[in-house]
């Protein structure tokens, strides 16, 4: 499946959004005047309401929110994952915790947002444990 980035009735802002993310770069933005940061992307501030938005990239770390483990058939993939993450900014998406067990991901755990290239999703933004090694085997 494609990211519906020729979809000419999306909202400006997702459409840059996923425009971006197509290269590889996640975005999310930043009002200058309040300077709140903002995820979903949007046309105007919620916080302020002014449409002073500009797009910045965030550091990609942050810490769980909320997590919880949605079961699967092992056939279909197993167990996986489903948190809110807070990145640092202070904006919070949902997303899934990979490279351990989904009931090892706890509330308050260091993360660090990963683009996954997959079949399905071309570009899939996850999250893996801050500590982990950026190559090789996570040893526990
Ligand atoms: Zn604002």
């Amino acid at each position: 499946m494609n990211l519906p980035t020729d979809n000419p009735h999306l909202e400006p802002s997702v459409q840059t959004y996923l425009d971006q993310l197509n290269l590889g770069h996640f975005l999310i933005q930043h009002c200058t005047s309040c300077k709140a940061h903002l995820f979903y992307p949007r046309r105007f501030c919620i916080h302020c309401t002014e449409d002073s938005l500009e797009w910045i990239k965030p550091k990609g770390t942050g810490v769980v929110y909320s997590t919880t483990t949605v079961r699967r058939k092992p056939e279909a993939g197993g167990d996986y994952d489903v948190s809110i993450v807070e990145l640092d900014e202070g904006v919070r998406l949902m997303s899934t915790v990979q490279g351990m067990a989904p009931e090892a991901v706890k509330i308050g755990m260091r993360v660090r947002l990963q683009i996954l290239k997959t079949e399905s999703h071309p570009h899939k933004v996850v999250f893996i444990a801050a500590d982990t090694p950026p190559t090789g085997e996570h040893h526990a």
